[in-house]
């Protein structure tokens, strides 16, 4: 039995499994759903799920018609999607404990793919859905960005919000809050200085959850779709941006993957961006 929950703990759950499919998902919505590079997805036979606690924490947005995304209220994590069409239920990787009897098998819909990221893996990529998958092809329209300005905005576009100046780092964290948090393999955290940063609209559905015992962690999401969206620390000039709600490409190379010791027994971390155990050294 393999368990499953939401970063706060709201929300938990357990898969009896087996495990059938897994895969990376690059489309624009699951990057703006789950903030991330890509989402990753391993799906089970429905019967086998049971939801443990915190229904009453689970909202629900429709990202498109029929095809809904679930997330805990309190602190945004990726809640499971049942599908009995298929009599499947579809879980976020990022918040299943343990080995999941099954790696990841291919890259989907790579022709959403972030500018930013590169896939340094050797699995099958597939520009949109694999033949034989079925499934009609969702994505959102591109957003006109302005150059010279950093923009981004959540998936179901209320919240906005705009950034100028230079980042400072692109950080993969493989640490256990951030893959609960962000439902992902890995967060991908852009760091800015707070001065330049600024809601263009939506920061009242912005919701901030300050995790238990953390100095800093926390998460920030949409009210309204459960999106990752950036957490503002005016205290430390410092805003964390979630890479996958950009709309503009940060033109900046990945700084390190780091808490790489915490990664997911299922990531496989490739190519040649330095990696840490934890933090890196601050210059
Ligand atoms: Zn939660
Ligand atoms: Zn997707
Ligand atoms: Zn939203």
């Amino acid at each position: 039995m393999t368990q499953g929950r939401c970063l706060c703990g709201a929300v938990r759950y357990d898969v009896a499994g087996p495990f059938t499919v897994m895969l990376h998902c690059h489309c624009s919505m699951c990057r703006k759903h789950h903030g991330a590079a890509f989402a990753t997805w391993v799906a089970a036979p429905l019967e086998g799920y049971r939801l443990l606690s915190g229904a009453a924490s689970v909202a629900t947005y429709e990202s498109s018609p029929g095809h809904h995304r679930s997330f805990c209220r309190v602190c945004g994590s990726v809640v499971p999607e049942r599908m009995p069409g298929s009599g499947l239920v579809v879980c976020p990787a990022g918040n299943l404990e343990g080995d999941l009897g099954i790696t990841p098998q291919m890259h989907i819909f790579t022709a959403s793919k972030a500018p930013w990221f590169a896939i340094e893996d050797e699995l099958p990529q597939f520009a949109q859905y694999p033949p034989g998958f079925g499934g009609t092809p969702a994505s959102r329209p591109a957003i006109d960005v302005t150059p010279g300005l950093t923009q981004g905005g959540c998936l179901c576009g209320g919240v906005a919000y705009e950034i100028t100046g230079a980042p400072v780092r692109l950080y993969y964290c493989h640490c256990s809050r951030c893959r609960l948090g962000r439902s992902a393999a890995h967060a991908a955290n852009v760091f800015y200085k707070a001065d330049g940063f600024r809601w263009v609209r939506g920061a009242t559905l912005v919701t901030d959850y300050a995790h238990t015992g953390a100095q800093f962690f926390g998460t920030s999401f949409c009210a309204k779709c459960g999106s990752a969206v950036p957490r503002v620390s005016t205290e430390r000039n410092l805003v964390n941006v979630p890479a996958g709600s950009l709309d503009s490409d940060p033109a900046i190379a990945p700084t390190a993957h780091i808490f790489v010791e915490s990664k997911a027994p299922w990531d496989v971390i490739g190519g040649g961006i330095p990696q840490f155990a934890e933090m890196p050294p601050r210059k």
